[in-house]
C-alpha cells in the first residue's frame, strides 16, 4: 500500500503530531510550545524552530478551535434539549456558559496542532531549515 519512503514520512509526521500534543517543539521534542496557557513561544528554547514565522501563522488553529467547538456546541444543544427538563432561558445560559469555556480550553490543544501541521507541511516542501531531529 505505501512505498518504503511513504511509510517513513507517515512516521515522521505522527512523531510531530505527538510531540505537539505533550506541548513540545515537532522538530526536537524537547522545547516547550508554550510559555503560559495559550502563549506560544516565538521559538523553540530547545532547537531555535520559529513557530511564529509570518503574521497570521496560527489562523489555521482559529477555524480548527472554531470547528471543535461548534461540534461540541451542537451536541450539547441535543443534549440539553433531549436529556434534561431545563426551561430553555437555563438551558440557554448554561449552555453558552460551557461552550464559552470549552472553547477557551481548547486554544492549546489546537495551537500545537496547528503548529505540527504547519511544521509537517514545511518538512514535506523540504524547506531548508525544517530537518526532523529525533
Ligand atoms: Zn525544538
Amino acid at each position: 500500500m505505501f512505498s518504503d519512503s511513504e511509510r517513513a514520512a507517515l512516521s515522521w509526521r505522527w512523531l510531530f503530531f505527538r510531540r505537539a500534543l505533550r506541548k513540545c517543539c515537532p522538530q526536537c521534542g524537547a522545547g516547550a510550545l508554550f510559555r503560559g496557557f495559550a502563549r506560544l513561544n516565538t521559538e523553540c528554547p530547545g532547537c531555535g524552530l520559529r513557530f511564529r514565522r509570518e503574521h497570521g501563522s496560527q489562523t489555521g488553529a482559529m477555524y480548527l478551535s472554531a470547528t471543535l467547538t461548534e461540534i461540541f456546541a451542537a451536541a450539547l444543544a441535543l443534549a440539553l434539549f433531549f436529556l434534561t427538563d431545563l426551561d430553555k432561558f437555563t438551558a440557554l445560559g448554561l449552555g453558552v456558559a460551557v461552550v464559552v469555556a470549552v472553547s477557551y480550553l481548547l486554544l492549546p490543544l489546537t495551537m500545537a496542532v496547528w503548529t505540527a501541521v504547519e511544521y509537517a507541511t514545511d518538512v514535506s516542501n523540504s524547506e531548508p531549515w525544517t530537518a526532523p531531529r529525533r
